[in-house]
């Protein structure tokens, strides 16, 4: 008895290896948790009442058509309910366009290093994942995805802005240029996670076209990753293409209730965005304390330049030896930084005593 083909030729992987194994394999008992941008000011209180409230009819589905929230959402950023998909999460959601329009045998691109759960439905499904790597400032290098999208004629291009894990931004006009400089059949999967952190103003427009999917999520602003729901915006065609290969009730019916009170609470959001903003401020400062750099970000999290990769890793393992949790970036040329989530004062507190305490022996993290 064999699996698939696909199956079969796949290696093992872990794209995420989660604290709690951490935390298993080194008998602790607590981390704090900063390596995966998740709300360290969590959900909005008038979701969990929402949710708490509802608890008791968990007995029930969801609505299959999370048909509440959708028109929400649809609301919010002007477009039909139709044009609207909700899934458990952005992740759940790569899953359905690697699946609805990428052929096995076809090709995807993306950022070499860029968040891993795209690559891990391409190849899942039987694909080529073709990357460009970052430019040195640590942002995706959209001319190169654009060439090696029209070189290898690409089905998928993939791209997070803001991106994770070098938290950088590329404004409306940078994405809408990348657009339209890709090959005239193949879907842009943009993939907007952060979107929240980001200047409305700046993202790019509103545009629903059949080559375009954006993805984005109640996990990182709203503080639900636990929760697990997601959503996706782009034209009814696409949007009912989706709709013929995604679970039905793969969507937490208390996760559908909390997201919709979540959204409604824009003081707790306003209220997130300038605690993370004050988190970002003062990582940067310490790393100038510390005689090194961030990348300028635009999300909950921040780089921290370590000066090589050795080092960076180096940090991360001690780090967590002090039960504090980061990650750090995987391929050049961002391999050389860490990674360290917006933390509430009391967790930068922790980190930043730990972090000093790391890098005391070095004089400069910049020249090891
Ligand atoms: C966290 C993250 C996701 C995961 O979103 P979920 O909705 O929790 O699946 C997707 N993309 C990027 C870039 C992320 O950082």
């Amino acid at each position: 008895m064999r699996a698939t083909r696909v199956v079969e030729g796949l290696a093992a992987s872990t794209p995420f290896i989660g604290p709690e194994r951490l935390m298993r394999e080194r008998g602790m008992r607590e981390l704090v948790r900063l390596g995966a941008n998740e709300s360290a000011f969590g959900p909005s209180p008038r979701a969990v009442a929402a949710m708490t409230a509802e608890l008791e009819r968990l007995a029930w589905y969801g609505d299959p058509d999370s048909y509440d929230l959708r028109e929400a959402l649809a609301g919010r950023v002007t477009c039909q309910l139709e044009q609207v998909l909700v899934a458990s999460g952005i992740d759940e959601l790569m899953g359905l366009c690697v699946r609805a329009f990428l052929e096995i045998g076809g090709v995807a691109v993306a950022t070499r290093g860029t968040y891993p759960t795209f690559a891990y439905h391409v190849t899942g499904y039987g694909g080529r994942l073709e990357t460009a790597a970052y430019t040195s400032e640590g942002s995706p290098d959209l001319d190169a995805l654009a060439a090696t999208a029209r070189r290898e004629r690409a089905s998928i291009v993939y791209l997070a802005n803001p991106d994770n894990p070098s938290g950088t931004f590329l404004d409306a006009q940078r994405v809408v240029r990348f657009y339209e400089a890709l090959p005239p059949d193949a879907l842009l999967l943009l993939d907007e996670a952060y979107a929240d952190f980001a200047d409305p103003a700046q993202l790019a427009p509103p545009c629903f076209d059949d080559r375009l999917v954006r993805v984005r999520t109640f996990s990182k602003a709203y503080g639900l990753a636990g929760a697990r729901i997601g959503y996706a915006l782009t034209t009814r065609t696409n949007a009912e293409r989706l709709e013929r290969v995604r679970l039905q009730y793969g969507v937490n019916r208390n996760a559908q209730i909390g997201a919709l009170a979540a959204l409604q609470d824009e003081a707790h959001l306003a209220w997130v965005l300038r605690e993370t903003a004050a988190a970002r401020a003062e990582y940067e400062a310490l790393a100038r304390e510390l005689g090194t750099t961030t990348i300028p970000s635009c999300t909950n999290f921040v780089c921290i330049d370590m000066g090589s990769a050795a080092f960076a890793t180096e940090v991360m393992a001690a780090l967590l030896d002090r039960g504090v949790w980061i990650r750090k970036p995987g391929a050049t040329p961002l391999d050389r930084y860490i990674r360290v989530s917006a933390g509430t004062a009391d967790m930068r507190r922790t980190f930043a005593q730990a972090f000093r305490a790391v890098t005391a022996e070095r004089r400069s993290i910049a020249t090891p």
